[in-house]
């Protein structure tokens, strides 16, 4: 049995530790965050949860399916029963159209997060501690935290955060860098979340606007209210990203009342500001990595492409390769 530390509460990390668990691993999973889901997190609010990162799921590969239908048959996961719809801007002529297609998505319920904190039941999780540096010594891995504990005897580190911080807590623990430009990996994304009056141009709305990326209806979610949230695209998240939540307030209310018609009161609810949030495109997948001669990997969605399936897929392929280091370290025993 090795003792693994798993960094990052989010699905991968959450995946990778349920799969380690599952194979008699002792696992501690530990996250800067107050509680476990990452970018899956949905925040809780008078008006229900709102979902401020991943809005949906969708399921191709045959393990995530499997994984899928435990959470539906657990009561964990819902199908979105959602009308989709197309936000487009052709110079500056705005148009909604319906776009229905077959696409199964699916959402955790009561909230985003519900599935990363079911597979993280039972597991040791340390929430509200973020690691500052890393130690690798004879006995194993020491993890040096912001709270002023530490913990220590590891035999193995899996890194399933962003990839600069990632590459930071490398770099502030004198260890190889991994990643080449890791700042080139993931995009930002400020998410607006507001109360308005509801209007039926559908719950899943793709932008292809100068703006916007995606706007969400909660309605049809169980655990939400009827609530918006607009996810601005990364160019102009990136352009206006140190601006304050006001100014997003005040460009979501814009958007809904001049371009879409939205009557009546806009309310402002929850703006974030998510620095590393989706995969850029045309950037190499970088896979999983390993540093060499210790006993550390780093993977997480953008791994393998972005989005909650590849968390997932990340996360088993994380646990794949403790498993493999671990017979390997038997068979020299
Ligand atoms: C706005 C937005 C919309 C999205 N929409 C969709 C969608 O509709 N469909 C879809 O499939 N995907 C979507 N995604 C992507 C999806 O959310 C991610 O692919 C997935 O949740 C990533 O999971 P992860 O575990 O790899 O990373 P994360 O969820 O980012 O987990 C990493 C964890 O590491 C923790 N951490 C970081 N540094 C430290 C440290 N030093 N010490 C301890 N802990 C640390 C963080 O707190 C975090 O909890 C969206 C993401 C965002 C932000």
């Amino acid at each position: 049995m090795k003792k693994i530390a798993v960094l990052g509460a989010g699905l991968t990390g959450a995946a990778a530790a349920a799969s380690l668990v599952r194979q008699g691993h002792q696992v501690t999973v530990f996250d800067k965050g107050r509680a476990a889901g990452g970018r899956m997190s949905s925040k809780r609010t008078e008006q229900g949860y709102l979902d401020m990162g991943a809005q949906y799921f969708t399921a191709r590969s045959e393990a995530f399916t499997q994984q899928v239908k435990q959470w539906l048959e657990a009561g964990q996961v819902e199908l979105w029963r959602c009308k989709t719809a197309l936000l487009s801007d052709d110079e500056g002529v705005i148009s909604l159209t319906a776009s229905e297609d077959k696409q199964q998505r699916f959402i955790g319920i009561p909230s985003m997060h519900s599935p990363v904190t079911a597979l993280l039941q039972d597991i040791p999780l340390i929430t509200g501690c973020r690691v500052l540096r890393l130690d690798y010594q004879q006995q194993g891995w020491t993890l040096h935290s912001d709270t002023g504990q530490d913990y220590s005897d590891f035999d193995a580190v899996l890194l399933t955060l962003p990839p600069v911080q990632a590459q930071q807590l490398l770099k502030q623990s004198g260890l190889p860098e991994l990643f080449r430009s890791a700042s080139d990996v993931l995009e930002p994304c400020w998410a607006v979340a507001v109360q308005a009056q509801s209007i039926p141009w559908g719950d899943a709305i793709f932008c292809q606007h100068p703006q916007l990326r995606f706007i969400s209806h909660q309605q049809h979610k169980t655990g939400r209210s009827s609530c918006y949230i607009l996810h601005f695209n990364a160019a102009f998240s990136a352009l206006h990203l140190e601006q304050s939540a006001d100014f997003w307030f005040a460009k979501a209310t814009d958007i809904l009342q001049q371009e879409l018609g939205v009557q009546g009161e806009i309310r402002a609810l929850v703006a974030h500001r998510w620095l590393y949030a989706s995969q850029r495109d045309q950037v190499p997948l970088p896979g999983l990595l390993a540093l060499p001669e210790r006993p550390l990997w780093a993977g997480g969605d953008w791994s393998y492409g972005g989005r909650v399936e590849n968390a997932y897929l990340a996360g088993l392929s994380l646990a794949q390769a403790v498993l493999t280091y671990a017979e390997q370290q038997e068979g020299t025993e």
